[in-house]
């Protein structure tokens, strides 16, 4: 598949590379490294998300080409979706992007419906950014500081800062590479992890207090509701990583973090530890992601949203025991 794709790129003229809604580091670095050998091999490139980029990805290198207004699609002849391998997942413009002529996809989550035939899947990667980098290798494109930043900074936010399931000895040794094309370690993790603005640490406050523990201590979940977000003047970016507070607690297998978005409906995030797979209790509701990391969205209020998930939680960590 890697050497179908790369042919497939070298025969493209005008890409479009396109992410999932609210991108996060892996989507937006793989995105605009990607951006970056592509220019380097000549071809027309528009990187597009429909959602603004969050202002902690905005040091990385090239993030200011990202456009978030489509505009006419009959002049692309490829579009890649990257961290992505659904349609649906990129948001209002998925039917006019379907409609380019070749489309494919390199995505490292479990789901994947399967309708776009070039697809490159590895759901053992740390990141899209580290499958990417062996195209770009098959492409016979230099490893340049400005992609060496994002595909790094796609690797770190993706493994949690190497510490999740899917860091591996290929992570890195992946790591070391970028770092000696360029990628500073501590300049990363600044910009990602230290530069938060302080309505952040007001929301997690409002956060752990509505903290609820069940299951004997293996179910957290806390709740984020429209006022508060709206009292602390907070923007959907700020609520990222809330969720992980609520793994870190020791005997908690299932974190849950109950979103509640501008126009009402929920956004559900999941994180576990060891073998209870998540991805299932998203699936279950048009969701999806990894086995210890997804989210879905219901619509509802809280009460039956929350009934549903525990149930469904319920079944996982049974089947895990
Ligand atoms: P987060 O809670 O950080 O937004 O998402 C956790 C994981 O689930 C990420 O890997 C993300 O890409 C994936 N994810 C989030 N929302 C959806 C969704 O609506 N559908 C699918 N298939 N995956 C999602
Ligand atoms: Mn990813």
């Amino acid at each position: 598949m890697l050497g179908k794709i790369a042919d497939a790129v070298r025969s493209a003229k005008t890409l479009l590379l396109v992410s999932h809604v609210r991108p996060d580091g892996d989507a937006l670095g793989s995105s605009v490294a990607f951006y970056h050998a592509l220019k380097s091999l000549g071809k027309e490139v528009v990187v597009f998300n429909q959602d603004k980029i969050p202002d902690m990805y905005r040091f990385l290198p090239g993030s200011e080409a990202v456009v978030h207004t489509l505009g006419p699609v009959e002049r692309f002849d490829t579009a890649l979706l990257l961290d992505c391998s659904e349609l649906s997942r990129v948001g209002d413009e998925a039917d006019r992007i379907a409609s380019i002529g070749t489309l494919i996809a390199i995505d490292h989550h479990l789901s994947n419906d399967g309708t776009i035939p070039l697809s490159l899947v590895d759901t053992k990667a740390s990141s899209t950014g580290e499958i990417l980098v062996d195209l770009i290798d098959k492409l016979g494109v230099e490893l340049t500081r400005d992609i060496a930043v994002n595909i790094y900074t796609a690797v770190v936010t993706d493994t949690g800062s190497f510490r999740y399931s899917n860091t591996t000895r290929k992570t890195f040794m992946l790591a070391a590479r970028l770092v000696e094309a360029g990628a500073d370690p501590r300049v990363v993790s600044e910009q990602v992890y230290e530069t938060k603005p302080l309505v952040r640490l007001r929301l997690m406050s409002r956060a752990i207090e509505t903290l609820n523990i069940s299951r004997g201590g293996e179910v957290g979940s806390i709740v984020l509701d429209r006022r508060s977000m709206k009292q602390e003047d907070a923007l959907p970016e700020h609520t990222e990583g809330l969720v992980d507070m609520v793994r870190s607690v020791q005997g908690v297998r299932v974190a849950v973090f109950y979103y509640e978005m501008p126009d009402g409906t929920y956004k559900i995030s999941l994180r576990s530890k060891g073998n209870a797979n998540v991805e299932q209790v998203a699936k279950t509701f048009g969701g999806g992601g990894h086995r210890n990391a997804s989210a879905c969205r219901m619509q509802g209020n809280i009460k039956d949203v929350q009934e549903q998930i525990l149930a469904a939680v319920d079944v996982i960590l049974r089947e895990t025991e």
